[in-house]
């Protein structure tokens, strides 16, 4: 198992710096996915890594020796990207031990390596095949597989799932996970899915424009965002944003954010009133989307600077037996825990203590 640390590197494109100075540990077997919008830096930090790009500044410790400027084949990383090319005209197995024949290991030696990977991808059945005749999921685990047989303490994942279709992302996220804990893999994962991110990682690093933004466990990330861009970037629906102004009480220059499934319904005592725009079934749930604030003209964006204008909101409950109606009016309430401050300049998150609850 090996231990990974960034100590703000820097990778600039003319004058736009991709990478800003990011400093991330990935510990011994750790799983750590870099997550963020598209464009915010996460191929470019894993490219770093590998050595398939320069650094312009920073430093790269692997196993607490320097390799910042080491070629990628003295890293001891293995890699697998998006658009993972296997060679058409060679079988499963000649695939997946393309890199070992390279590198002239011997036969034996790459046939023990072979025959342990295809045992734990499940692909002993296809190893005479070409890759024109397996699926897409089959084609990821003999990608996957090479990355195995390199048998590198550390694995770089870039977006290694976005081809496939949502159920075979969902099985291959369980199977590569099971994988990295059963090797003792120290893995990084580039993806821009939140939800692969938080089911898969130990500790989430999201990045934005170039910067690490946040990073903590996926718990962490959750339940205290340290800015109004975490706390919207994570968890689906996103957190509810809205200025204090709305609550007319407290102080008004703050952003005001509570998760939909904080949010519930109250008719004594609301905290805000809302109209419903439409109630969404899921089943198991429901969310009601509603609008606060004023009633304008349909189609307005919402205001997070003030309170003028309607803003949305989404409300996560169980089923709902008695949905209310499109136009009806509702109140809504949150328990103070649930509350979460941001300076609406900046972002930041105001460690105040919770909002006051309202009076009667
Ligand atoms: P995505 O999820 O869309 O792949 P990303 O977070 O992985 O995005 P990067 O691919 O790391 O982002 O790119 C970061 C920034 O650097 C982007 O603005 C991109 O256009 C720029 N960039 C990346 N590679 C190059 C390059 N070779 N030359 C110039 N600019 C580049």
């Amino acid at each position: 198992m090996s231990r990974v640390e960034l100590k703000s590197v820097c990778r600039r494109f003319g004058a736009h710096a991709a990478v800003d100075g990011v400093t991330l540990v990935a510990e011994p077997g750790q799983f750590v996915a870099l997550l963020g919008p598209s464009g915010c830096g996460k191929s470019t930090t894993l490219r770093l890594l590998a050595g398939l790009e320069p650094c312009d500044g920073g430093s790269i410790l692997i196993d607490g020796v320097d390799r910042t400027h080491a070629p990628p084949a003295d890293r001891g990383v293995a890699m697998v990207f998006q658009n993972y090319a296997l060679f058409p005209h060679l079988s499963v197995a000649d695939n997946i031990v393309f890199g070992l024949t390279v590198r002239r290991v011997p036969a034996a030696e790459r046939q023990r390596r072979l025959a342990r990977a295809a045992e734990l991808l499940g692909l002993g059945p296809y190893l005479d095949r070409k890759p024109s005749q397996l699926s897409g999921g089959q084609r990821q685990r003999v990608a996957l597989g090479r990355a195995i047989v390199a048998e590198a303490p550390v694995c770089l994942m870039d977006e290694p799932l976005s081809n496939l279709d949502a159920q075979l992302r969902q099985q291959m996220r369980a199977e590569i996970r099971e994988l990295q804990q059963r090797l003792g893999i120290t893995m990084l994962y580039v993806t821009h899915d939140q939800t692969e991110a938080m089911t898969m990682a130990d500790k989430v690093v999201l990045m934005r424009a170039g910067k690490v933004e946040q990073q903590g466990s996926p718990q962490d990330l959750y339940g205290r965002p340290q800015s109004s861009f975490v706390a919207g970037f994570i968890g689906s629906p996103a957190m509810n944003l809205f200025s204090a102004a709305l609550l007319q009480q407290g102080d008004p220059d703050m952003l005001v954010g509570v998760r939909p499934e904080d949010l519930g319904l109250d008719t004594n005592a609301p905290k805000l009133q809302a109209r419903v725009v439409t109630v969404e079934y899921l089943g198991a749930e429901s969310l009601v989307i509603c609008e606060v604030g004023e009633t304008t003209t349909a189609g307005q964006t919402a205001d997070l600077s003030g309170a003028r204008g309607p803003q949305r909101l989404v409300l996560r409950t169980g089923a709902l037996h008695n949905p209310p109606k499109r136009g009806e009016a509702i109140g809504l309430t949150w328990h103070a825990d649930a509350v979460h401050l941001f300076n609406p300049l900046d972002g930041q998150r105001i460690n105040s203590p919770p909002l006051p609850m309202p009076g009667p």
